[in-house]
């Protein structure tokens, strides 16, 4: 049998949502016309998700469990629901349904249309932090200006993909992953579809602020070497002061001025170039430790159980 549409759910502790995230899909994809699965991506939860995923996969065989050894993180739980998506379409949602499932046929609409990514544009955010929403917006606009793939702003992970880009995005098997990024960079058709983003039905945010900026870094480093380029651009800004400088103290000292004596000056000198360097220093383990990784080819997630188990 063939199937139309793939929905793929990453899930991190997210019992309280599992029922709600499966009806709603349910009867959305029952209306849709076409048959669908709904992959549940269990990322190592601790709370009975992992059962509840189970009973969701025994009752109703729409939906196909992939069950992870240990929690990789949403982008790896994305990338297992990739590999194992057998639809024509593939749609990425999040669990804890601030992606409402009803846009779906929205995006399906637009696949019909010949889009091959159609993606999901944040409108309005409901029910967030107003921190949350600030380092959003400003991560988005970062992202867009110093790399080199226009990432559209304001998207998340929430898009539908044909089978021809999701293809594609199962050859990229980099460790450190940011999908939406890899899924602007493959090109084809694309479109964005605005939407209302809810508050979280049940739960808390499964995204603490180190795990945004592991984001943010993966982002950044995945699709540019700005930070790389920085430690040049500093460099030449620190020679060209210290060039300039030369004559201006030269012509100081002839003129009787006591201004650039002492160790405070020297101290200051020191302490910045040290201080430029060392982080220059930093960003190039950023990336080394990135080659590091990716040299050790380690598998990206680990199954503990598969759909067909
Ligand atoms: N998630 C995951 N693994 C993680 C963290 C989150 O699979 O390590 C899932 C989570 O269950 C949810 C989605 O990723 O379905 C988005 O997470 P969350 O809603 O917590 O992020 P936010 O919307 O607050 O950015
Ligand atoms: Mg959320």
């Amino acid at each position: 049998m063939t199937i139309q549409y793939s929905i793929i759910a990453p899930i991190y502790n997210e019992l309280e949502n599992l029922p709600e995230l499966y009806r709603r899909v349910k009867e959305v994809m029952s209306a849709a016309g076409g048959t669908w699965e709904l992959l549940l991506v269990d990322d190592g939860s601790t709370d009975g998700s992992t059962e509840a995923i189970r009973a969701l996969a025994q009752e109703d065989k729409h939906v196909r469990p992939l069950i992870f050894a240990r929690n990789f993180g949403h982008q790896v739980a994305i990338t297992a629901g990739w590999d194992y998506a057998r639809g024509e379409a593939v749609i990425i949602i999040d669990a804890d349904l601030q992606d409402p499932p009803e846009v779906i046929p929205e995006l399906i609409a637009k696949w019909k249309e010949g889009y091959q990514v159609v993606y999901a544009v944040r409108a309005e955010r409901e029910g967030e932090t107003w921190f949350k929403k600030v380092t959003a917006a400003a991560f988005y606009r970062i992202i867009y200006r110093i790399t080199d793939v226009k990432i559209p702003l304001d998207s998340g992970d929430f898009r539908l993909m044909d089978r021809k880009v999701v293809d594609v995005l199962k050859t990229m098997r980099e460790r450190h992953r940011f999908p939406r990024g890899m899924s602007a960079w493959v090109g084809f058709k694309q479109v964005g579809v605005p939407y209302k983003r809810a508050a979280r039905y049940a739960g808390v945010t499964k995204y603490p602020f180190n795990k945004m900026l592991k984001l943010a870094l993966n982002a950044i480093t995945g699709f540019s070497y700005f930070p790389l380029q920085m430690a040049t651009f500093f460099g030449f800004i620190s020679a060209g002061l210290a060039a300039l400088a030369i004559p201006v103290v030269i012509i100081m000292r002839l003129m009787g001025s006591q201004f650039f004596e002492g160790q405070a000056t020297t101290l200051i000198a020191v302490l910045f170039l040290g201080g430029v360097q060392l982080i220059s220093l930093g960003v190039l383990g950023e990336y080394l430790g990135r080659v590091y990784d990716e040299a050790k080819g380690r598998p990206l997630y680990i199954l503990s159980e598969g759909p067909e188990d």
